[in-house]
C-alpha cells in the first residue's frame, strides 16, 4: 500500500488561522530571542522587553533586520537562546568566503525541520514506495541531513549516498532501482553526460523525479534536465539560517514554491530602500523563524530576489508561492554600466539545443573598460572539427546574449567535460576585477 505522508490541517489551514498561529508562534519566538545577548540588546533599542510587547503580527516591522554580518558578528554563542546542553547539533557556513556562522538546533528545532522535509518530499508525490538517493553532501552543509530525516519520516528507503563518486552513484541507481533523487541541478546535468560514457542507459535506472535546489538554475535548465532523464524535476529553496533545503518547494504543479509559513515568516523588500515591496513585486527575501528555539531569527535578510504569488494553488495548499529565485542581489554583476544576473545568461544559453551542460562566466578589466567571456560546453554531437560551423554558433551565442541583456561577451566553446564541476554548488562566475 502507497504511505503519504500528509499534514493536512497545517497544509491547507485558511488564512486567517494561518495569522492566528504566526502570531502565538511570533511571540514564542521573541520570548527565545530575548534569551540571547544579541536580540536582548536589539530589542530594547526599540522597546521589546516582553513577548507581551508584540500584539500584532505588523509589530514585527518595528524589528531592525538581521544580516548575515550580524551572526558573523555574534559568533560563536551571542545568538544562542537556549543552554548549550539543550543543543543537539550545530550546522555552519563553510567560512570560505568571510568568518564561519553557526546555527544552532534543540531535539525540538530538528524535529521541526524534519517535518517541514517529510511535507516537501510528500509534496512532490513520493511514498514509501520510493527509493531516495539523497546526492546531496551530508555535513556541516545542511542540503544531506535536511532531507535524510524528513524523507526517513515520510517513509521513504534512503540511501544517504552524499554527493560525488558519479560511478558509484550510478551503481546505486541501478542496483536498488532508485525512483527520486535530490542534488544541485549542476551536478545533475554533469552526471547526465557522464551516463553514456559509463555504458548505462536510462532504461537500466527507475528514475522518476528529483529535488533540485541548493543553487540557482533557470526554467530551461529545469527543462534540460528533465528531457536528459526523462523525469520530473522540482525545484526546492532554502538557506542555512533557516533550517536549510524546504524552506519553500514546489508541489506537483511545478508553478513557483510554497513557502511554509506556518514556519517562516515571509516578508519582501526593496533592497535598495529597504522599505517592503508590493505583493507580487521582486525583492529581497526576508525571513523571521517562527518554530525555532535554539538559533530564532529576526527579519533575516536573505540577498535572494524573488517575488510572491498571491494567487490560490490548484493542489489545495493555502501557503503562498514564491517564484523561482533570480539570484542574489549581491550577485548582479555592473558590465560597464549594464546590470546582468548571471541567472539571465544561463537562461540564453540553456535554451540553445546545441549547447552542452555546463558554462562559465568570467570578467576581466581590458583597460578602462570590463571585459566578460561567457565560456559553455557543446554537445559531442556539436563538436565537429568544422571551425565555420563553430564560428557561426559563437557568433549565435554572442547575439543571442546581446539581445536580451544588451551586452556583448567573447564567446568560448569547450569540448564537453572540459569546463570544472563542483560537486555540491556549482560556482558560476569568475569575476578577477575584485581580486
Ligand atoms: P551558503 O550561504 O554558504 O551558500 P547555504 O546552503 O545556506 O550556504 O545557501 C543558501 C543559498 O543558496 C540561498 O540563500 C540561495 O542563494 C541559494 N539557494 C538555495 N536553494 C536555491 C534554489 N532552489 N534556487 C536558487 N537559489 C537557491
Ligand atoms: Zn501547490
Amino acid at each position: 500500500m502507497d504511505i503519504r505522508y500528509w499534514n493536512s490541517e497545517i497544509e491547507t489551514i485558511d488564512k486567517k488561522d494561518l495569522k492566528n498561529y504566526q502570531l502565538e508562534n511570533l511571540k514564542e519566538t521573541i520570548y527565545w530571542a530575548l534569551k540571547t545577548p544579541f536580540y536582548k540588546e536589539r530589542l530594547a533599542s526599540v522597546e521589546i522587553t516582553s513577548p507581551d510587547d508584540i500584539k500584532t503580527l505588523s509589530d514585527l516591522k518595528k524589528i531592525p533586520y538581521t544580516t548575515k554580518d550580524d551572526l558573523r558578528r555574534v559568533y560563536p554563542y551571542n545568538h544562542l537562546a537556549v543552554p548549550k546542553e539543550d543543543v543537539v547539533r550545530l550546522h555552519a557556513s563553510s567560512g570560505t568566503t568571510g568568518a564561519i556562522t553557526v546555527i544552532y538546533h534543540t531535539q525540538r528545532d530538528i524535529d521541526r525541520w524534519t517535518e517541514l522535509a517529510a511535507r516537501a518530499v510528500t509534496m512532490v508525490g513520493c511514498t514509501n514506495k520510493d527509493v531516495f538517493q539523497n546526492m546531496m553532501s551530508y555535513g556541516l552543509f545542511t542540503g544531506g541531513l535536511g532531507l535524510h530525516y524528513g524523507a526517513e519520516k515520510a517513509g521513504l528507503t534512503v540511501i544517504p549516498i552524499s554527493a560525488g563518486n558519479t560511478k558509484r552513484q550510478f551503481k546505486f541507481m541501478k542496483d536498488f532501482q532508485t525512483t527520486f533523487v535530490h542534488a544541485t541541478p549542476s551536478y545533475l546535468l554533469h552526471i547526465s553526460s557522464i551516463m553514456q560514457e559509463e555504458g548505462y542507459k536510462l532504461s537500466d535506472f527507475n528514475l522518476k523525479k528529483a529535488l533540485g535546489g541548493a543553487e540557482p538554475h533557470s526554467e530551461d535548465m529545469r527543462k534540460k534536465i528533465e528531457s536528459l532523464f526523462n523525469i520530473d524535476v522540482y525545484n526546492n529553496y532554502g538557506l542555512s539560517e533557516m533550517n536549510g533545503p524546504c524552506v519553500a518547494t514546489e508541489c506537483l504543479y511545478k508553478d513557483d514554491m510554497h513557502v511554509w509559513e506556518d514556519s517562516f515568516y515571509l516578508e519582501i523588500i526593496n533592497p535598495d530602500t529597504l522599505e517592503e515591496a508590493p505583493e507580487g513585486e521582486e525583492g529581497e527575501l526576508v525571513f523571521t523563524t517562527l518554530r525555532r528555539q535554539a538559533t530564532p531569527l529576526l527579519r533575516y535578510r536573505t540577498r535572494d530576489l524573488s517575488s510572491i504569488n498571491p494567487a490560490p494553488c490548484k493542489c489545495g495548499r493555502t501557503h503562498r508561492r514564491i517564484a523561482r529565485i533570480k539570484g542574489r542581489s549581491d550577485d548582479m554583476l555592473i558590465i560597464n554600466g549594464v546590470n546582468v544576473f548571471p541567472a539571465q545568461i544561463e537562461e540564453i544559453i540553456m535554451k540553445m539545443p546545441e549547447v552542452g551542460t555546463n558554462y562559465l562566466i568570467v570578467v576581466d578589466k581590458a583597460g578602462a573598460l570590463d571585459k566578460i567571456t561567457v565560456k559553455t560546453e557543446v554537445g559531442p554531437n556539436t563538436f565537429s572539427d568544422d571551425a565555420r560551423d563553430l564560428n557561426a554558433l559563437r557568433e549565435r551565442i554572442k547575439q543571442n546574449i546581446k539581445d536580451a541583456v544588451l551586452i556583448s561577451p567573447a564567446v568560448e566553446l569547450h569540448e564537453q567535460g572540459k569546463l570544472p564541476v563542483q560537486e555540491g554548488k556549482a560556482k558560476r562566475v569568475i569575476d578577477n576585477r575584485k581580486t
